[in-house]
């Protein structure tokens, strides 16, 4: 398992290695063209990049809006019998982390014999950390989607973009047909041994607070 544990790490990792958050090499039969997504970018807050573990973190404040947001990718591209992948991005303070906004990376959507995945490629991902930098902002949690039942697979374990101990990794079942729904969503948050565990549905009810 390769997770590095800050953005520099990540970094300086994205020279030596292409392929994170590959799923599958083999095919390519589609591409999200939202280069402009990730250059809109809010108020240039720059500067203070502490590097504040998530593991102490106790609750995930997001903006129903990021919620929206990437869920309505996930729908879009499932659809189309893709997998999708969004990012909430924001800053920590103490045991609070409050997301900013959603990140939809350029991604390309896969579909082989093998099954269906979703790839970023280290450009993108370098542009991706350049502008978390630039903007103060760190990647608190990842959400992709699953054709169908939502669970960390032994690939979204290995090329997971949230590095991060304390991160969350949430899984949308069904291509993301239904409605945003925490309790029908598998959580995961990276453990300090580097290993994605399953969040308890209560557990989440206390981690994750959706604002209006
Ligand atoms: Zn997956």
């Amino acid at each position: 398992m390769a997770i590095a544990s800050s953005l520099w790490r990540r970094l300086v990792a994205l020279y030596s290695r292409t392929n994170l958050g590959q799923r599958d090499q083999s095919n390519t039969d589609a591409r999200v063209p939202n280069s402009n997504e990730l250059l809109r970018l809010p108020d240039g807050r720059s500067g203070s990049t502490q590097v504040i573990g998530l593991a102490a973190v106790e609750r995930f404040v997001v903006p129903r809006a990021a919620v929206n947001d990437v869920h309505e990718h996930l729908a879009e591209v499932g659809r189309s019998g893709y997998e999708g992948l969004g990012l909430w991005v924001g800053t920590v303070a103490a045991e609070i982390a409050t997301v900013e906004r959603a990140l939809i990376p350029q991604q390309r959507l896969i579909r082989s014999a093998a099954g269906v995945g979703v790839h970023v490629d280290g450009t993108e991902l370098h542009r991706i950390n350049m502008w978390l930098f630039d903007n103060g902002l760190r990647i608190l949690a990842q959400i992709h989607s699953h054709p169908s039942d939502a669970y960390h697979s032994d690939t979204d374990d290995e090329y997971a973009l949230a590095t991060a101990v304390g991160s969350l990794s949430l899984v949308v079942p069904d291509f993301a047909t239904g409605p945003t729904d925490l309790s029908q969503t598998a959580v995961y948050r990276l453990d300090k041994a580097g290993k994605w565990m399953a969040v308890s549905q209560e557990t989440v009810n206390r981690l994750i607070e959706i604002v209006d």
